[in-house]
């Protein structure tokens, strides 16, 4: 059985300023990723960052993870790719499983960052060949350069489905429509306008109904939807396409710490079930801490500066506090707070609001 001071599962963002943060204040760092490249989700984003200049606005994402690689590769942290966490055992061991063998790695501290899994929608014929995840579109396109189909329908209007729909355009892939079913558009208003001028419809209080084809998708039914998400009768239209793409959101990928026992609350703003957290990012469960969309889906930047805040805590808890590591709190801090004052970071706030409600419940 391996050991390690720290333990960071999940090499995206999050996981990344985690591992460089711990690893540069002197603390001894694993970092697991199931893929062979790190960088989580933005290995798949090509298109520039929106925000703030000191968090890579300007850069695309896949230059953002680039970034953060070199910066890893100039600290001490051993990197395991290829590999998934697939359990924690008593007293912080992780089991850990590659193409070949199951091993073993124990830790004194824990840092989980594994992201967020895609959510899919009900509706007949969604198992279809031909209905996607938005992130596999993405992943598909952008890192292996192969087109999922020649027309699509996209479902969700929230910036990764303005987002991939563009793409989608980009690689000369036909948009037949972008169908949300909230009467107004959810994603950035300049992602929506770029596609509308393409001429990409947006249907808002619409949604898909079935999804068309024996083999593989064909086509799709439409349909209006009324305040209460149900079909309006005699709305239904029908689309012919060969593709569907979801992008109803996103779920935290919380199953070790289901496993390691941490409280954990439904905190719809936060994207479903999360493991309570305190400003440490530190859990219920001594030493063990979250980063990123795992701890609450929101975006990049805030998942950088989670890690860092977790990296350094992890560090004070093995090696006692210095004058680096409360810097580094202090400024991450200062940026998060900073960063969630926008409009768009309001569910967000609601939902860690109500996780400092239910501290000492
Ligand atoms: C289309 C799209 C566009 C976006 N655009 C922007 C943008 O412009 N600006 C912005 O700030 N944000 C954007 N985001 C959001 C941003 O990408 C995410 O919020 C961010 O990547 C979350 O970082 P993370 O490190 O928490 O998780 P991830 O990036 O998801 O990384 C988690 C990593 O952990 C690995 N992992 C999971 N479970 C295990 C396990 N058991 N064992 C080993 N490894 C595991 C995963 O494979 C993954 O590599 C966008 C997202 C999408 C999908």
């Amino acid at each position: 059985m391996r050991e390690t001071g720290i333990a960071v599962v999940g090499g995206g963002p999050a996981g990344l300023c985690a591992a460089i943060t711990a690893s540069r204040l002197g603390a001894q760092v694993c970092l697991i990723d199931d893929n062979d490249r790190l960088g989580g989700q933005l290995i798949k984003q090509t298109h520039k960052f929106f925000g703030d200049k000191s968090h890579y606005c300007g850069t695309r994402g896949i230059d953002i993870a680039s970034i953060l690689f070199q910066e890893l590769e100039s600290t001490s942290t051993r990197v395991i790719p290829g590999t998934s966490v697939v359990g924690l055992y008593p007293g912080h061991v992780l089991g850990l499983a590659d193409r070949s063998r199951f091993s073993k790695l124990a830790c004194k501290s824990l840092i989980v960052a594994t992201g967020a899994a895609e959510n899919n929608l009900l509706f007949p014929g969604n198992d279809l060949p031909g209905v996607y995840g938005a992130g596999a579109v993405q992943t598909l396109m952008n890192v292996h350069g192969v087109r999922p189909g020649r027309r699509v329908l996209m479902v969700g209007s929230g910036n990764i489905g303005l987002i991939v729909s563009y793409q989608l355009v980009q690689a000369e892939i036909q948009v037949a429509a972008v169908v949300e079913a909230l009467p107004n558009i959810s994603g950035y208003h300049v992602h929506a306008a770029k596609l509308a001028r393409l001429g990409v419809p947006i249907l808002t209080s619409h949604t898909i109904k079935t999804a068309l084809g024996h083999e593989s998708v064909t086509g799709a039914v439409i349909c209006k939807v009324d305040k209460n998400f149900g079909p309006v009768p005699r709305t239904e239209r029908q689309l012919k396409l060969d593709t569907i793409c979801l992008a109803v959101g996103l779920t935290p990928l919380a199953e070790i710490l289901w496993q390691a026992g941490c409280q954990m609350a439904y905190v719809p703003e936060l994207g479903g079930h999360v493991a309570w957290h305190d400003e440490k990012m530190q859990t219920n469960q001594k030493g063990i801490y979250v980063a990123g969309d795992v701890s609450g889906i929101e975006e990049a930047s805030t998942a950088m500066l989670e890690g860092r805040v977790a990296g350094a805590h992890a560090f004070e808890q093995l090696r006692g506090s210095n004058t680096q590591s409360r810097r580094i709190i202090e400024q991450a801090r200062t940026e998060l707070r900073a960063i969630r004052q926008g409009p768009f970071s309001r569910r967000v706030v609601c939902g860690k609001n109500k996780l400092v409600e239910m501290a000492g419940k």
